[in-house]
């Protein structure tokens, strides 16, 4: 894993800055994501503004759920903090992209913070921890579980809980028959490697994790925590409610 004060710089930074052209002139070129594993893609930068309506079910759920203290981790354009915000709730928004956290003070976000997650300089304490859109890809890697956890553990206030989502792409690697086609001796199928561009903009790629619910549930098990199924989605993909085991 990078540094774990590493901050994205603006110059590299291809969804930052699609989201401040957004924000400042309502429109954007093409963000493309790209990996080793897949074809191109495209993430259309309007999404990254959705409003309450326009959110998956279960980030509305997760947005309901939130209480007390709130950090929302890597929290892009802001929307889920100024949604929190206009339900009158306290939420403290962080992102290793300045060009966003930029937006999100412009947006209205009283408390945004140019800091990484794991940056230990980041010292209060939470009450719910929001990682969303496929929030748990913020752990990287499977090996990081064990660090991820106990940084919880430093950020949680006692009784508190985190709530991430993810997805099982298993649904990638089965064929039509049913089987399942996964290199059993190689990484964890969800552990996906990925970079974007915008314009003339090349990120650097960066490991990102989907996680299956029993994977997931295992692990924090392992690191003294509890995992609950919250909703499930549309499409393999799911909110757990984690927090440390009594
Ligand atoms: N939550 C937002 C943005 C999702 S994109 C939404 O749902 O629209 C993921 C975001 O996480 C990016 O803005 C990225 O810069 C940020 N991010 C990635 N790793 C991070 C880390 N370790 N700490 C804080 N933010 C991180």
């Amino acid at each position: 894993m990078e540094s774990t004060t590493y901050l994205i710089p603006p110059e590299s930074d291809p969804m930052g800055r699609a989201i401040a052209d957004y924000h400042s002139t309502g429109k954007a070129k093409r963000l493309i994501v790209t990996s080793t594993m897949f074809d191109d893609d495209e993430m259309p930068v309007e999404v990254l503004f959705r409003g309450f309506d326009k959110m998956p079910a279960i980030e509305q759920e997760a947005l309901r759920l939130a209480s007390g203290n709130i950090l929302d981790v890597g929290a892009g354009s802001g929307c889920h903090a100024l949604a929190l915000e206009q339900m009158g709730k306290k939420v403290c928004a962080i992102d290793i992209s300045q060009l966003s956290v930029d937006v999100m003070r412009q947006r209205g976000v009283k408390d945004a913070r140019a800091v990484n997650l794991f940056d230990e300089r980041l010292c209060d304490r939470f009450d719910t921890i929001l990682l969303l859109m496929n929030g748990a890809g913020m752990i990287q890697r499977m090996e990081n579980m064990p660090m991820f956890f106990s940084r919880m553990r430093q950020l949680l206030a006692p009784g508190g809980k985190i709530l991430m989502d993810s997805s099982d792409l298993i649904y990638i690697y089965e064929d039509e028959d049913g089987s399942v086609d996964i290199d059993l001796a190689g990484d964890y199928y969800g552990q996906v490697d990925f970079a974007m561009r915008y314009g003339n903009i090349q990120g650097d790629s960066f490991d990102w994790l989907y996680i299956d619910f029993g994977t997931l549930s295992l692990h924090a098990e392992l690191n003294g925590f509890t995992c609950r199924m919250v909703k499930e989605g549309e499409h393999y993909d799911y909110l757990a409610e984690l927090q440390v085991a009594e």
